[in-house]
């Protein structure tokens, strides 16, 4: 499926073209589809006599999805077509039984859990927004994410739409710095640093890999499909070159990565990106300090982000003073900072720390680590980010596998595919990156908000599970609070 540009005059509407991309690694199905046979045979005789031998209306029968429409129907089901609607079993109890393959959801780990995986895979398959929650009888509310709700009430309005074009929305974000104030000397000529601003189309910018993922032809698929989406990759600046091949990466939208002590890396890129992140962890404050100015003054157009893990807000306000702007704070893949505090609050303390300095709109807050889930973007953004760096999810996305639970950063296994093919891995991160924006213009739309920029820390867009609970249970004997 493709979605068509629209161009209008020397206006061009931004669009990611999907298509159909399916797996290239056999993955167990999502249901297992246990038939009792005697019940079956009953049920075809009485069907046989009810369609009066019609055999096409018989072997549809009862799934539009064709799992029971082999050479021998339902007595072989084809359980890697069943979408786990239970209309079969809703209808034939005794007939058919709809059970989770065990082995799929040994797929991931215990935060990217097998719903994730399978939300991430049919997104980066389909390019469509998967369908979920219709009959869904179970809790509405959890940890981390789950406990956040988003409040939808101008989701009545149908022009607010800004999938299928009624109306624009924009999900532009800007990264760099936006002094809040201008100074001019008395030649009227600015004497203050002015605004540098880079911005791209979408809120989600594609993170390093870990180390044990990492290869050269993830780095080209990374690097090209960021091209592709007018987003940005990170890659190490070691890697930017491709040995293999004897080639750069392709494309201007690479972010080098540049580690504390290793800026000489940098000398000969051979051009000048557009952002350089640099890996600082615990430095002092001096010398990051100086290797922003030595960095900015061989680039002076570039914008300098500085990864951090999250930790105190001191710390931000710190780095603020010696010049920075632009950070890109950084969670395990679990979304657990060094303290063990969930990422949500991590970004909330983040983003008042500069609310509170009067500084929050000179900034730019990129955050990675926990945000699985297109949901978790808007999320993530209500609660006080910019922009997401998207890790995790970019792996699942080309079929990786986790081995065991991968929370750290450093020591966490994946197992990636070998040779996956450069277009195939591009297109599977092209559809990830549509329809994340789709299901973004979706939740913007239902808030009646025209762009993404506006939801930034709008805290008055998010329920919480356990304020809501207190309110309304507070008052009843033997309610505890979580
Ligand atoms: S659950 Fe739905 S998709 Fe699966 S076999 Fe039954 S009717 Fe078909």
């Amino acid at each position: 499926m493709t979605k068509h540009p629209e161009s209008h005059g020397g206006y061009q509407r931004y669009f990611i073209e999907t298509e159909l991309t399916p797996d290239i690694v056999p993955w167990p199905n999502r249901f297992l589809v246990k038939v009792n046979r005697f019940q079956l045979a009953k049920l075809l005789i009485s069907e046989i006599i009810h369609y009066r031998g019609d055999l096409k209306a018989i072997t549809s029968r009862p799934c539009m999805y064709g799992v029971f429409s082999g050479p021998i129907g339902g007595f072989a089901p084809r359980p890697q077509h069943c979408v786990g609607c239970l209309r079969c079993t809703t209808q034939h109890p005794e007939t058919v039984t709809i059970l989770h393959n065990p082995e799929r959801e040994r797929l991931g780990d215990s935060y990217f859990t097998s719903n994730y995986i399978n939300a991430v895979t049919y997104e980066a398959e389909t390019g469509s927004i998967p369908v979920k929650g219709a009959g869904y009888p179970g809790k509405f509310g959890g940890e981390g994410w789950d406990g956040m709700w988003t409040d939808m009430s101008e989701i009545v309005r149908p022009t607010r739409d800004g999938i299928h074009g009624r109306e624009f929305i924009s999900t532009v974000v800007d990264i760099g710095e936006k002094p809040s104030f201008l100074v001019f000397d008395e030649d009227g000529e600015i004497t203050s640093p002015q605004p540098r601003i880079l911005s791209i189309p979408v809120p989600f910018i594609y993170d390093v890999p870990p180390k044990s993922a990492e290869s050269e032809g993830l780095y080209e698929i990374l690097a090209t499909a960021a091209e592709q989406t007018q987003t940005l990759s990170i890659v190490p600046v070691a890697n930017y070159k491709l040995k293999a091949a004897g080639r750069r990466l392709p494309g201007e939208n690479i972010v080098p990565l540049v580690k504390l002590g290793a800026e000489s890396h940098l000398e000969g890129l051979g051009f000048t990106p557009k952002m350089i992140e640099i890996e600082v962890a615990d430095a002092p404050t001096s010398n990051i300090r100086h290797l922003i100015s030595t960095i900015q003054s061989q680039f002076p157009d570039t914008i300098i982000a500085v990864r951090i893990p999250f930790g105190s807000p001191d710390a931000l306000l710190q780095l603020y003073e010696s010049g920075v702007r632009v950070f890109h704070l950084v969670a395990d893949f679990h979304g657990r900072g060094t303290d063990g505090r969930f990422v949500m609050d991590l970004i909330r303390e983040a983003h008042l720390a500069f609310v509170d300095e009067g500084t929050r709109d000179e900034v730019t807050l990129i955050g990675s680590g926990g945000i699985i889930a297109a949901e978790h973007v808007p999320k993530a953004i209500i609660t006080g980010l910019d922009l997401v760096a998207l890790d995790t999810p970019l792996l699942v996305a080309l079929q990786t596998q986790f081995e065991g639970d991968c929370t750290d950063r450093e020591g966490s296994r994946f197992n990636t595919p070998a040779n996956i093919p450069l277009q195939w891995g591009v297109q599977r991160l092209k559809n990830l990156t549509a329809t994340w924006r789709d299901q973004l213009l979706e939740i913007l739309g239902a808030m009646g908000l025209r762009e993404v920029r506006r939801l930034r820390g709008e805290m008055g867009r998010a329920l919480f599970q356990v304020d809501l609970e207190l309110e309304a249970f507070a008052e009843i004997e033997g309610y505890v609070s979580k």
